[in-house]
């Protein structure tokens, strides 16, 4: 059997690859070491935010007009609620770079929002005290995504489509140049084009990839009965930049972390273990924003973010081997786009070329590759 495309790593990008592939009628293998979906790389905790004004470039925009349509043909095809539209609150202080680029970004491309004073959230949404300073910027187009069930409705949609996906089997590396990957037991298996999208695992499959990796770590706190309205939201402030997620109802626990500040890492030196020291700082942010949340901590999930340089993704053609292409360095912020990046890659393959502007994502951009 030979392959017109071998994914490797079938985790919230690489589902998303195979899927778009199976659909293009291409003969698509994907390996995944553990399980799909799994709690051990950067695809877990049963919930990732989406959000359309982007403070972190405006050039996402396209990209996040078109992850939405295809979130909600998945959610379709698959029959499970996928994605919950609760808003986005983004707050902070005025002049605060991530909310000037919110604004701007909400500007240029036209993007519906509202901006609120800090006494209008404290009246609209009673768990929120923010800070005297604060401005908030509310769009109702933002939402959560059931992060394990849209990898498994990607997964389960591309074997429907005709794709083979393989499980516990884990690539011990890959030729690029010949896009072929030798599995553990020294079997070779060789395709058309491989799609790496291997998460925090990338530099050991590639280690010319500037990507580091960050721990990280989710935690869920119990809402009080009367907590009243609660959108999704991310708080950037002088302690850093947090962010939350309500559970599926009103009484389920609403996760609250920090957006980076962890230690750095490696995918398989990863401390999985969470211990009181975790929760000190996310604490102190519930105390002073959420101080009704300030109450059990009910879960806890260690995570990896797989960082590039600049924290936009690493999406193309590598370099120096027509015939592979890397999905990744997703920087904590890539799976709302997994639906759209996944036609990205598929794309390359059958085209060659991605309908969208992948300049900010090039490989070439960190000068490793200087031709
Ligand atoms: C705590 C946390 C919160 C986040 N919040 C958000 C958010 O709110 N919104 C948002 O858009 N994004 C968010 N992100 C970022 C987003 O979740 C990630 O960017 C995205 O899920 C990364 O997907 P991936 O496919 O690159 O990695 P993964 O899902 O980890 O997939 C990589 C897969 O490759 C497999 N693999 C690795 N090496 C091999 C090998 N040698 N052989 C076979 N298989 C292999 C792994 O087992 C894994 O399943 C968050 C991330 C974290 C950690």
């Amino acid at each position: 059997m030979t392959w017109d495309a071998i994914v490797v790593g079938v985790g919230g990008l690489g589902a998303a690859a195979v899927d778009h592939l199976a659909a293009r009628g291409l003969r698509v293998l994907g390996l995944e070491r553990t399980t799909v979906p799994n709690a051990l790389g950067s695809s877990h905790g049963r919930t990732r935010v989406i959000r359309k004004a982007y403070f972190e470039d405006p050039r996402y925009v396209p990209l996040l007009e078109r992850a939405y349509p295809l979130w909600e043909a998945l959610e379709r095809d698959a029959g499970v609620s996928l994605l919950r539209r609760t808003g986005c609150l983004e707050l902070g202080p005025r002049g605060n770079a991530c909310i000037e680029g919110l604004l701007a970004c909400a500007k240029q491309h036209g993007l519906p929002h509202e901006v609120l004073t800090a006494d209008e959230v404290r009246a609209r949404y009673p768990a929120f005290a923010p800070g005297p300073a604060d401005l908030a910027v509310f769009e109702a187009d933002g939402g959560v995504l059931q992060v394990e069930a849209c990898t498994r409705a990607h997964a389960d949609r591309a074997r429907r489509r005709g794709a083979e996906i393989r499980e516990g089997v884990r690539v011990a590396s890959i030729d690029p140049e010949r896009a072929t990957v030798t599995l553990e037991d020294g079997t070779q298996l060789s395709a058309g084009h491989l799609i790496v999208t291997a998460g925090a695992w990338l530099p050991t499959l590639l280690p010319a990839l500037p990507i580091t990796v960050e721990r990280q770590v989710q935690l869920w706190f119990s809402p009080p009965r009367d907590l009243g309205a609660f959108p999704a939201f991310i708080h950037f402030t002088e302690a850093g930049n947090f962010y939350g997620i309500p559970g599926e109802d009103a009484a389920a626990p609403i996760k609250v972390c920090r957006h980076h500040g962890g230690r750095a890492t490696t995918a398989d030196t990863l401390d999985r273990a969470c211990d009181d020291a975790d929760e000190v700082v996310v604490r102190g942010h519930l105390r002073r924003h959420l101080p009704r949340l300030d109450g059990a901590r009910v879960d806890a999930a260690v995570c990896m973010y797989a960082n590039t340089p600049d924290e936009n993704f690493l999406v193309g053609v590598l370099p120096t081997a027509a015939r592979t292409i890397v999905v990744g360095g997703g920087s904590g912020h890539a799976y709302k786009m997994a639906s759209v990046l996944g036609e990205v890659a598929a794309d390359l393959v059958t085209e060659g070329r991605s309908r969208f502007d992948l300049g900010l994502f090039s490989l070439e951009r960190s000068g490793r590759w200087a031709r």
